[in-house]
């Protein structure tokens, strides 16, 4: 097998999100599309992807829901195959979805249906997909475009796609591949990190909130630059929940998040009236009743937590307020690539076509999905880049 030769137009490496994506659209246009991956599945990251619900896309999609250094990039590709496009290829598949808080599309069954649906689009496009093949060398172009050796022989093709990802979950088969062939091509990339990831905390403040994991807590989570609303959840290990993942891509390390636990409730207001009202009840059965006790007996300690409350004076309420209102916590850094979603930073998209998604440098060569230097937030906005950038490559190669 090593010795053969197998002529393509188009070669894609990478059979998940973007990859699929591009393929069928090539395949459409009746190119010979072949994908290449090292892994023993297709879509990995997307059957993992949302819970196994994979959310896919979101209502509401626009440029500032992504982070790059050239924030006007991801606009031609995104508005060019919109969420709405997306959602017509659902609708056809019959794949039954709910929309969740903020304009999030899960599944109703299983995040198989929409690889299934990916995978039954590549079929009727004729695009073949080759599983366990480690690519080995890409040789400079030439009047016939690249060659690609690989485990399973030599492959020649007039484009050249990478769609290999970020480094996020190195189990699910992650590789730095994308980056180290833009370098071939004299790519710049910006330094790249994890994204979307839970927090550790500090030995000490771990030791504190370690007790309350598994606890989850509508927030307002707050750093110099970003704030989220949504929940976060206390873990074993540290932070996590959607606020959490959404800011740690804002994070820079050393730099304290502000954390607003009761972003809803007027603290002072309600202890006031409350301390009229009903002197002896206890300051836990009141705030009981908006937190779990155990969250609040860690943030205010078993003496504070059981005053009745004509104990407490205003300026103890006003302190009591700022503990669960300005929460002040500097992580001690994040679990890293084992478990981020995403990566952020990647290949530099001042040098690739914003419509097209082909290299400056290099004819017949592109690069889609999470390689480039574009992050979406949490919410089905990684998979619409994903979507959206392979399509767009999809109808040039
Ligand atoms: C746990 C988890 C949950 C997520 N949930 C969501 C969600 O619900 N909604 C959302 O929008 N986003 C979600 N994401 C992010 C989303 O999965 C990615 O942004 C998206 O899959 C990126 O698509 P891609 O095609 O660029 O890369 P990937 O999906 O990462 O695909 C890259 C492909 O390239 C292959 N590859 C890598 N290196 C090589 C190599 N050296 N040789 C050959 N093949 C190679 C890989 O095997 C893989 O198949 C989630 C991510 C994770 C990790």
């Amino acid at each position: 097998m090593s010795g053969d030769i197998t002529q393509t137009d188009v070669l894609i490496i990478g059979a998940s999100a973007s990859g699929l994506m591009c393929a069928i659209e090539a395949g459409k246009r009746g190119r010979n599309v072949v994908i290449l991956d090292h892994a023993n599945k297709a879509g990995k990251k997307i059957l993992m992807s949302g819970g196994g619900r994979c959310n896919f896309t979101n209502l509401d999609v626009s440029a500032s829901n992504f982070i790059s250094h050239n924030s006007h990039f991801c606009k031609s590709a995104l508005s060019r195959y919109s969420q709405w496009d997306f959602i017509t290829m659902v609708d056809q598949y019959h794949i039954p979805y709910h929309e969740r808080d903020l304009g999030k599309l899960f599944c109703d069954v299983s995040a198989s249906d929409i690889l299934n649906m990916l995978l039954s689009e590549c079929e009727k496009a004729n695009v073949k997909i080759r599983l366990n093949c480690h690519i080995t060398a890409i040789e400079e172009p030439d009047n016939t475009g690249f060659s690609i050796n690989t485990s399973v022989g030599r492959f020649q093709t007039t484009s050249l796609v990478v769609a290999s990802g970020g480094l996020s979950i190195p189990k699910m088969c992650a590789s730095p591949l994308g980056y180290q062939v833009a370098e071939q091509f004299d790519h710049h990339i910006w330094p790249t990190s994890p994204g979307l990831v839970p927090f550790t905390l500090q030995p000490h403040d771990k030791e504190i909130f370690a007790e309350l994991s598994g606890i989850a807590v509508d927030s307002i989570v707050s750093n110099a630059h970003k704030s989220f609303s949504e929940n976060i959840l206390f873990t074993h290990r540290g932070l996590s929940g959607p606020a959490i993942l959404q800011i740690s891509s804002y994070w820079q390390p050393g730099e304290t998040l502000e954390i607003n636990l009761l972003p809803k409730l007027d603290i002072m207001g309600l202890l006031k009236t409350k301390q009229s009202e009903q002197p002896n009840i206890q300051l836990k059965t009141i705030l009981g009743e908006y937190l779990p006790k155990r969250l609040l007996l860690a943030f205010l300690g078993e003496d504070t937590a059981s005053s009745p409350l004509q104990t407490l004076s205003h300026a103890r309420f006003s302190e009591i307020a700022q503990q669960l209102q300005q929460w002040q916590i500097k992580p001690n850094g994040t679990e890293g690539y084992r478990t981020a979603e995403v990566t952020l930073g990647g290949i530099d998209c001042d040098e690739i076509s914003s419509k097209t998604m082909q290299s400056n440098k290099a004819n017949g060569l592109y690069f889609i999905g999470e390689v480039l230097d574009v992050t979406g937030w949490l919410g089905g906005y990684n998979f619409q880049w994903a979507w959206s950038s392979g399509w767009c490559a999809g109808q040039v190669v």
